[in-house]
């Protein structure tokens, strides 16, 4: 094994990072492609940065977040935060008392891992599951939680989502959705209607999840939750600070549908190219992917590594020889190893998709090369 908790994964986004400003510094941005699908944009005017102060900063933007807000997600009030994961943990902080239950329906687990990591911090008792007769709703329960859209794009089934909020309003319980990738892929490639328009009571997105905007979470819901959670935001320092509200603001505004639908399209050519080649490659929503488990299936050696391990060296690979930027290899701890390649994105228009599968082989190749060599396997990560 080589990457084993998640001091190791801090390790190997630390090295990540420096391959990427080494390849910057050496080549330019334009040998970069990242096809992440979070772009982490920031668009903001010469004029707009000069008002970037402490007090000045919320007072005009977030205000004009309030209206903008709104327009994207629903809701009765916006609270921008300093990402969906702080969100998540503000809610339950809340809402969610010692002893109480915390109930997950998604359409594929696994959950987002800042959802248990902060029931356990409050001691709550945390269920979560992906089959929906499954799902119910224990006594003493104080938050249903839905994901509108899984970590690798799994999209929930619209009726299911109405039905898990009806039984949870039927007892009183607010409904909280971790929509992050969700408010626009459910909405502009499923024409779902906008989980507050649903009935969820908080809705939390990321703001760099299929949109040129920051990494960030922007909250929106019922005013008096939002004010309840807002406290709590306020007291640990989760808020977004004025740079990433002014980011926030003009990334929803720079939001353009049409690339998302673009790249609905695109993306069964890409998988096309690759399913010639390997059988493990899947469609998502906005481009192809390939599991950790799948990944094991193509590589034909024998070795030792976990099948994470052998997507965080492909997404490593990927980098060094290629340039090109996956999850695996700058996420946060605990996040999926499954490798994307997301054509959603700016670098991703001007990709001969040709290309790009022959530069996906040969990595593949290549790990399939070094993958009875731990040691060197180790080097390429670390
Ligand atoms: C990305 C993601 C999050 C967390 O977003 P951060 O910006 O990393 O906090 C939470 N839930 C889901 C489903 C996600 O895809």
């Amino acid at each position: 094994m080589i990457i084993n908790n998640s001091l190791d994964e801090v390790k190997k986004r630390e090295k990540a990072l420096s391959i990427i400003k080494g390849i910057v510094e050496e080549d330019g941005r334009s040998s970069l492609f990242d096809l992440t699908g979070l772009s982490g944009g920031f668009i903001a005017s010469p004029s707009e940065i000069s008002l970037l102060e402490t007090y000045v900063g919320p007072a005009i933007f977030e205000e004009e977040l309030q209206e903008v807000g709104k327009g994207h997600m629903g809701g009765e009030k916006i609270l921008p935060l300093n990402r969906t994961s702080s969100g998540i943990l503000a809610t339950i902080l809340a809402l969610v008392s010692k002893d109480s239950y915390v109930v997950h329906y998604l359409a594929k687990l696994p959950a987002h891992p800042s959802i248990p990591r902060s029931c356990s911090l409050v001691g709550a008792n945390y269920f979560e599951t992906d089959v929906f007769e499954e799902f119910s709703i224990p006594e003493n329960t104080s938050l249903v939680i839905v994901t509108g859209s899984t970590m690798d794009h799994t999209v929930i089934d619209e009726d299911e989502f109405r039905k898990v909020i009806e039984m949870a309003h039927e007892r009183n319980i607010p409904v909280m959705v971790d929509d992050a990738s969700g408010a626009r892929l459910r909405t502009v490639v499923f024409n779902q209607p906008k989980a507050c328009d649903l009935g969820a009571d908080i809705a939390i997105t990321s703001t760099d999840k299929l949109m040129p905007g920051p990494r960030g979470g922007l909250m929106a819901g019922r005013e008096d939750l939002i004010d309840e959670i807002k406290v709590k935001v306020n007291q640990f320092g989760l808020e977004a600070q004025p740079p990433l509200v002014l980011a926030m603001l003009n990334g929803i505004k720079n939001f353009d549908e049409t690339n998302l639908v673009n790249s609905f399209s695109r993306k069964d050519e890409l998988f096309e190219l690759l399913s010639s080649k390997f059988t493990n490659f899947k469609t998502t929503p906005t481009g192809v992917m390939i599991t950790p488990e799948g990944l094991a299936d193509e590589i034909n050696a024998e070795h030792d590594l976990s099948d994470n391990d052998l997507a965080f060296v492909l997404s490593f690979i990927l980098l060094k020889e290629h340039g090109i930027i996956t999850i695996p290899a700058v996420s946060m701890p605990g996040a999926s190893a499954t490798i994307r390649f997301d054509l959603s994105t700016n670098d991703a228009f001007n990709l001969n998709l040709n290309d790009l599968c022959k530069k996906i082989e040969s990595s593949i190749n290549k790990l399939q090369e070094v993958v009875i060599n731990e040691d060197e396997c180790r080097e390429i990560v670390f």
